[in-house]
C-alpha cells in the first residue's frame, strides 16, 4: 500500500513522500502554544486548526489509531526569498494537489485521514464556530495543529525539509489502517 500511496502522491503533482513509523511520531505541546500565539492567523478561524481539532493529546490518540503514516511534500519555485505572492501561489497549488490526492486515494482506501499544511481555505468564509464544517469529507486538519514538527517528520521520512534557495516546500500526511 505504501508504494501505491507514494505513486499517487507523485501523480497528484506533489514532490516527495516517505513513511514515518507511527510509533516514532512525537507530538509537541509547545507547537500548540505557537498556534495559540496565532502568528499565522489561523488559530480559532476554521475547523482545520486548533482549538477545533482538539487537544494535542486527542490529536495524538487520533493518529495512533492508524497503522501507517506517509509524509508528503510539495515544492514550488520562488523568484526570491521575499516572493510572498509566489509563496501564496505555492500554497494554493499545494492545496489543489492535496485535493487530487484525496480524490485518487478514495478509489482504493476507505479508512484514511489526510493532514495538510496550515489551515483550511476551501470556503470564502468558514462556518467555524457557528455551524459544522460544510465539507467534512474534505476537511484536512492542519499538520502543525496536531503538534507535529514537519522538519522532524521529514527527517524520519527521509525526504527533504528544505529544497534550497528559490523554493518553498509544504507538507502533509496520509494516515491509514490495514485492510
Ligand atoms: S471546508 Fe469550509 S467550513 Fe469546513 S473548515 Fe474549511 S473553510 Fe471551514
Amino acid at each position: 500500500m505504501l508504494n501505491t500511496i507514494k505513486q499517487t502522491v507523485l501523480d497528484s503533482g506533489l514532490f516527495e513522500c516517505g513513511e514515518v513509523k507511527i510509533g516514532d511520531i512525537i507530538f509537541h505541546e509547545d507547537i500548540r502554544r505557537i498556534c495559540e500565539d496565532n502568528a499565522c492567523g489561523g488559530y480559532g478561524r476554521t475547523w482545520a486548526c486548533p482549538p477545533a481539532v482538539g487537544t494535542v493529546g486527542e490529536c495524538r490518540e487520533r493518529c495512533l489509531s492508524y497503522d501507517h503514516m506517509a509524509l508528503f511534500s510539495g515544492k514550488y519555485d520562488l523568484e526570491d526569498s521575499f516572493d510572498f505572492q509566489g509563496m501564496k501561489m505555492g500554497m494554493l497549488m499545494f492545496k489543489g494537489a492535496v485535493d487530487r490526492l484525496d480524490e485518487s486515494i478514495k478509489s482504493y482506501l476507505t479508512d484514511y485521514r489526510i493532514l495538510s499544511n496550515e489551515g483550511c481555505i476551501r470556503c470564502a468564509r468558514c462556518s467555524y464556530p457557528d455551524s459544522s464544517c460544510r465539507f467534512p469529507g474534505q476537511l484536512f486538519h492542519s499538520i502543525e495543529g496536531y503538534g507535529l514538527v514537519v522538519g522532524e517528520l521529514a527527517g524520519l521520512a527521509g525526504i527533504h525539509y528544505n529544497n534550497g534557495p528559490g523554493t518553498v516546500t509544504f507538507f502533509g500526511a496520509v494516515l491509514w489502517r490495514d485492510l
